[in-house]
């Protein structure tokens, strides 16, 4: 069985965080360090750990991030502006928690897609 990450430990209400948007899928909490004026981030509550191991039977959580996502920026009032969608993935990604999660960003222009 997989080890619990920080996000599962938030999801079952184990340690504080901001959360924004919840359901039977997915659940969406401020990041502890934002990177922008609106930085929140969506994860499935059961664990996924990274792209790579999702699977067919994920296509419904990972439709639902999006949608979540979508749903959670036009509450923000980031939809007339706009806003950035990242999923970070293993090494090369950045990826540091290993329960797979939408970044949303926006709040100011976010500037080139990578730093260098
Ligand atoms: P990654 O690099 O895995 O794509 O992103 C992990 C994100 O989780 C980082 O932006 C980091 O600031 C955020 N994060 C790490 N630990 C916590 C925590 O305990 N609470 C919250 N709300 N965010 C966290």
């Amino acid at each position: 069985m997989n080890e619990k990450t920080v996000f599962g430990r938030i999801i079952d209400g184990e340690i504080p965080a901001e959360i924004v948007y919840r359901d039977e899928s997915v659940t969406a909490f401020r990041d502890i360090s934002p990177l922008a004026p609106t930085h929140v981030l969506i994860v499935p509550n059961r664990l996924i750990p990274d792209m790579t191991r999702a699977t067919a039977d994920d296509e419904p959580v990972l439709g639902r991030l999006l949608l979540a996502a979508a749903r959670i920026a036009e509450e923000e009032g980031l939809a007339d502006d706009g806003y950035r969608l990242i999923v970070n993935c293993g090494r090369h990604g950045g990826q540091e928690v290993p329960h797979l999660h939408l970044h949303l960003l926006g709040g100011r222009p976010l500037g080139p897609m990578l730093a260098d």
